[in-house]
């Protein structure tokens, strides 16, 4: 399927794990993809990988970002689709007993603020054309909490669900479409990270997924393709979970 012909997608967090994915599925849907990463050599191999455009960029920062989406213009003439999807994990003990302010900060800065500033200057681009979807990773987390204690994360993704959902109505009869991707627990470096630090948090979060595995990276970008092409042209404000049925157990 090329269902992203000659869109530009810019794809933050590029460089590894699900940004990697859908810069590949993008690639194949004929999207030309503008690859950002505040890691160099990962998201310019990336933008290699697929005759992209590689931005080196940290998200959190309003410069980088506004460079960002005009370098994505200036390369191919159009911004058609946003997937906001850059992110850190939880400080290592994210209890809101234990989690310290600067802690706390760093992750709405680099989770939340990113995606503000992403949809704040990726929509007058998507506006002018009068169409474009914005996709942003916020977590299953947002919608049914974590026992796992990792406030600042979750916090930072509900944020994200909720900003994503007014966006997606007020700019909805502009033809900009905005909508909160919600994976569950996904094969990645950010999750082999987080469990080799807590191999019994892995088995427990296995026990309660529905489908009895983590997802591959791969079938999060599956979805994150479907919400960007026209294929999902009356979806906008949802919370779109890809998670295993974790949600609903
Ligand atoms: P990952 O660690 O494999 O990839 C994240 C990428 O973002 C890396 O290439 C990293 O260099 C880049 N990045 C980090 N900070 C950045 C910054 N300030 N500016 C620019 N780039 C930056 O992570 P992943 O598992 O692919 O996660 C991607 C997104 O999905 C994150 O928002 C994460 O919170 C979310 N998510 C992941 C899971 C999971 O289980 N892996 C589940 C739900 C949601």
């Amino acid at each position: 399927m090329r269902r992203l012909q000659d869109r530009v997608a810019v794809v933050t967090g590029a460089g590894s794990g699900i940004g990697l994915a859908t810069t590949r599925r993008f690639a194949e849907e004929g999207a030309r993809v503008v690859c950002v990463d505040l890691d160099e050599a990962s998201g310019s191999a990336a933008a290699a990988e697929v005759d992209g455009l590689f931005v080196k960029a940290d998200v959190s920062s309003e410069d980088d970002v506004a460079r960002t989406f005009q370098a994505a213009f200036d390369a191919y003439g159009s911004v058609d689709v946003a997937f906001n999807n850059a992110g850190i994990s939880p400080p290592d003990d994210d209890s809101i007993l234990e989690t310290g302010l600067d802690a706390w900060r760093r992750v709405q800065e680099v989770n939340l603020t990113s995606v503000y500033l992403c949809c704040k200057h990726a929509i007058p681009y998507m506006r002018r054309q009068g169409k474009g979807s914005i996709i942003n990773t916020a977590s299953f987390v947002a919608v049914m909490g974590s026992a796992t204690s990792q406030i600042s994360y979750t916090a930072s993704k509900g944020g994200v669900l909720a900003m994503s959902r007014e966006l997606g109505v007020q700019f909805a009869r502009d033809g900009v479409r905005v909508n909160a991707l919600c994976p569950g627990p996904v094969n990645t470096p950010l999750l082999r990270e987080l469990f080799a630090k807590d191999p019994e948090r892995a088995r427990r979060r296995l026990v309660h997924i529905p489908l009895g595995r983590f997802a591959e990276a791969s079938e999060i970008a599956a979805a994150v393709a479907f919400l960007a092409s026209d294929d999902a042209s009356f979806i906008t404000g949802s919370e779109f979970l890809v998670d295993g049925g974790i949600s609903g157990a």
